[in-house]
């Protein structure tokens, strides 16, 4: 049974990602809903979650065209930019990494992670990372972009919501019940929009907001309805400012030591455990507001993460 990435194939990803495991969970911190976990953050060990997703056709479309390196860009603790690096070293690309702000004296353990898997760094202050989406962002870098294909931040261009379609499209064909609703951690709104528009239509997204993007969030949502060959509603729940970005409360983290004692599904803290953190609060709404004819399915989408846990900061 394929698992990992070994091989930079289409049908290789499709078969691991057919492979990743569907998690029932046994817990009390959701009474009445039928949860299960899909495990992406298992489809393998370094290029991981939704990131593996948005890669896939990335990496492809370098392969097809001859293209040695990948570029991309993102912060001190990215989890697009850890995965780039791991693709890279797996399937042969050099691989440069555009990071926002300037060089620490002690490197993160993810950009420590992205340097041993052989990725070159080059720092940009602020003022000049938020300029990541002009055309000349690489070569104020010193970046030589010849010879090499392009990853926006995050993954988030054509070829990155094409894998997340996949993702949509596997759940349909491997689902082991009949979902009612499928959850996820939205950062940007990209997978969730993409997913919503590749899901059975039998299955309703919701995304959990964990960071202030809503106008990102809703462009995103924005391009998909008006892309979408049918009716598409994603729900978007503004749950998840705990402290902000990266930082953690109390009552999170107690909710994830809870959890993870539970159902023994590690999450990280700053995406999958705000997804898990708003179902908990949903059902324990629901609960008390409406009688209900039938017990809820619910699909937690596990979008992986876990590397950035060593960046804790507890607030
Ligand atoms: C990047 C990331 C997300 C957010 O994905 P978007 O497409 O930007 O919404 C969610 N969960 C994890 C673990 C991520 O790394």
């Amino acid at each position: 049974m394929i698992r990992y990435l070994t091989e930079l194939s289409l049908e290789h990803f499709i078969e691991a990602a057919r492979n990743v495991p569907y998690q029932q969970i046994q817990s009390d911190l959701f009474p009445d809903v039928d949860l299960w976990v899909r495990r992406d953050d298992l489809i393998d060990p370094l290029i991981s979650g939704n990131k593996a997703y948005k890669l896939i056709h990335n990496l492809l479309e370098a392969k097809e065209r001859g293209l040695d390196t990948l570029v991309t860009c993102g912060g001190a603790w990215s989890n697009h930019i850890h995965a780039t690096a791991a693709a890279g070293q797996r399937f042969g690309f050099n691989t440069i990494g555009i990071i926002r702000g300037e060089r620490p004296p002690v490197l993160s353990a993810m950009l420590q992670d992205a340097e041993r898997l052989g990725m070159e760094l080059q720092f940009v202050s602020r003022a000049d990372y938020r300029r990541r989406h002009q055309p000349d962002f690489c070569a104020n870098a010193g970046v030589n972009t010849s010879g090499a294909w392009f990853i926006p931040e995050g993954g988030a261009n054509q070829q990155g919501a094409e894998g997340v379609r996949l993702l949509g499209r596997i759940i349909g064909e491997t689902r082991p019940v009949e979902f009612d609703e499928c959850w996820l951690a939205c950062g940007t709104g990209l997978t969730l929009g993409a997913l919503a528009s590749a899901l059975p239509s039998s299955i309703q997204p919701v995304g959990v907001a964990v960071l202030k993007a809503e106008q990102s969030i809703a462009e995103a949502l924005e391009f998909w309805r008006a892309n979408s060959q049918r009716y598409l509603k994603p729900v978007l729940i503004n749950d998840g400012y705990h402290g902000g970005y990266g930082k953690s409360t109390e009552s999170l983290l107690a909710f994830q030591r809870q959890w993870e004692r539970q159902t023994e599904v590690p999450l990280d803290h700053v995406y999958t455990v705000k997804a898990a953190f708003a179902l908990m609060r949903h059902c324990a709404q629901n609960e008390k507001n409406i009688r209900k004819t039938h017990k809820e399915s619910v699909l937690m989408v596990h979008t992986g993460g876990l590397q950035g846990k060593r960046g804790l900061i507890k607030k």
